[in-house]
């Protein structure tokens, strides 16, 4: 049975694969620009992307002066900043997305009912995580449902980290973080 499912996911990403040539784009790009999409500020680095990608520096960088010439995105070097390099989409990048090929796969997946996507999702994300440890790979949760993120009182922002000692907006605790900590109240997201 386990050999019959590990196939079932092999074949499932090579579709993802394969529809994700267009654009002018490779999958890994495709992978980079949604990464750069749904990260915060202290996770939108090379360094930040090349552990969300598990890939080597040397296709990360390869990746990034690709959509660097493309324009998709933008490099910012931060002076006296320790992390470095900033990555950010350009609004090319921001309008390519708009053409993203999981878009075919979201367009399948609405074809399921609200509880086969809710128990796809529990599943997915129960058996993404496992595999995440096992592999001492980060988890890239969301932020506000990180064990450091201190919500503010009644409402009134900013939010704050208590890992990182930084205030937090609204739209940043929406955001994925590469120095994500499960809560125990909270399972990941992604
Ligand atoms: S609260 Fe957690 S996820 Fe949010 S910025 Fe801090 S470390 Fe990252």
């Amino acid at each position: 049975m386990t050999n019959t499912l590990s196939r079932l996911i092999e074949r499932l990403g090579r579709i993802v694969q394969n529809d994700a040539h267009s654009f002018g784009l490779k999958p890994t790009q495709w992978e980079a620009l949604r990464f750069l999409n749904s990260a915060n500020r202290f996770s939108r680095t090379p360094s930040g992307l090349t552990i969300y990608l598990g890939m080597t520096k040397g296709t990360v960088s390869q990746t990034l002066s690709a959509l660097e010439r493309k324009g998709l995105i933008s490099k910012t070097k931060a002076a006296g900043d320790k992390r470095g390099v900033m990555l950010d989409m350009t609004p090319l990048g921001k309008q390519a997305l708009k053409a993203d090929p999981l878009k075919t796969i979201e367009e399948d997946l609405d074809r399921l009912t609200q509880r086969e996507r809710d128990e796809l999702f529990a599943l997915l994300s129960k058996f993404l995580k496992a595999m995440l440890a096992r592999r001492d790979s980060a988890q890239f949760g969301q932020c506000r449902d990180c064990m450091h993120f201190v919500s503010s009182q009644k409402g009134a922002l900013p939010h704050f980290c208590a890992l990182l000692a930084e205030p937090l907006s609204g739209a940043d605790s929406e955001l994925m973080c590469v120095e994500y900590s499960a809560s125990e109240r909270q399972a990941p997201r992604s």
